[in-house]
């Protein structure tokens, strides 16, 4: 009884553009209550934080639990952000601009922990998942666009402006005419992001070559990345031709990061692991050509263990890690 009476929590809240899923977990990580509700992203701030705070205050209910057991409060965030003043600036997919998460949760009268969603989810996989037994890893998330987060002494890097880890927007084509949407042209997420996969699909059925993807949708518009994985899987030469290629853009943008920070696990999460299967071999022949010998040999690439709880779980991580409970 007197080690229920003392046991302390914290209060994970993974913020999306269409949910918001909140998590409350005992100071190892374990979930003990959760509650997702819809964002209503383009309700404005008031309405996102209000239908927070009732997502914190139903986990409390569901448990039991009072606040006053609970230590702090990490919040996941689309970015830009600053995690060291706790400002969400102004994330593209919420109506949100210049917001002091502080503020908005003092009432609960804890410490609040504003970290970016790619880093967030980093965090869980370093802590729960498939980075627990090493302390420098990168995890990459290769869905419609790509993001990452990078850990070094079992540290996030953030940077001054708390947005290192943007790998999506470094060039990899400087030659090419694909526009990014932050505007550059050639960058990896262009390149080599599920959207890119669709995209090549899409122009290999418009140009008349021999291929199963067009009999898999009823419309061409409806080719997306998981039309082509799934022609591959059905032996069709040419999908597989243009996982080869999105798997070698994917090669050289993983040797970069291996070059530029030697971590011993890049940890691939996103919508591709799905396939990963498709990718694998093509990625990691392309990584032992272009990473410098010795660093590609200390690199295992591996794909994430948590699932679609990732960014409430990386919440939860990233109070306990900002509380030295990590
Ligand atoms: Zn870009």
């Amino acid at each position: 009884m007197g080690d229920e009476m003392d046991k302390s929590y914290v209060v994970g809240v993974d913020l999306g553009g269409t949910k918001i899923l909140t998590a409350l977990a005992d100071l190892e990580g374990n979930i003990i209550a959760k509650c997702k509700v819809p964002t209503e992203a383009k309700q404005g701030k008031d309405r996102i934080f209000a239908n927070i705070k009732k997502t914190i205050y139903n986990v409390l209910e569901e448990a039991k639990i009072d606040m006053k057991a609970v230590k702090g409060i990490g919040l996941g965030s689309p970015g830009p952000l600053d995690v060291k003043t706790g400002l969400i600036v102004n994330p593209p997919n919420l109506d949100l601009e210049n917001v002091d998460v502080l503020a908005e949760l003092s009432e609960f009268k804890v410490p609040v922990f504003l970290e970016n969603d790619a880093n967030t989810a980093t965090l869980a996989e370093k802590w729960f998942g498939a980075g627990k037994d090493v302390s420098d890893l990168i995890y990459i998330t290769i869905s419609t666009g790509i993001g990452a987060g990078v850990i070094i002494d079992n540290k996030i890097v953030h940077g001054v402006s708390s947005g290192a880890g943007e790998v999506g927007h470094t060039t990899l084509d400087p030659h090419s005419d694909l526009q990014c949407g932050c505007g550059n042209y050639g960058c990896f997420e262009v390149l080599a992001s599920g959207t890119a996969l669709g995209r090549m699909g899409q122009e290999a059925v418009k140009s008349g070559k021999d291929t199963l993807i067009a009999q898999l949708v009823d419309d061409l518009a409806e080719i997306n990345g998981a039309t082509v994985a799934e022609a591959a899987y059905k032996g069709d030469q040419l999908a597989q031709e243009i996982i080869d290629e999105i798997a070698n853009y994917l090669g050289i943008g993983l040797a970069n990061l291996i070059n530029n920070f030697n971590p011993e696990k890049i940890i691939i999460g996103g919508g591709v692991i799905a396939s990963w299967d498709l990718f694998e071999a093509k990625v990691k022949e392309t990584v032992q050509a272009r990473a410098l010998d010795f660093l590609a040999e200390a690199t295992t690439i591996t794909t994430a263990q948590l699932g679609s709880d990732v960014g409430a779980k990386g919440a939860v991580a990233t109070a306990l890690v900002n509380l030295d409970l990590l």
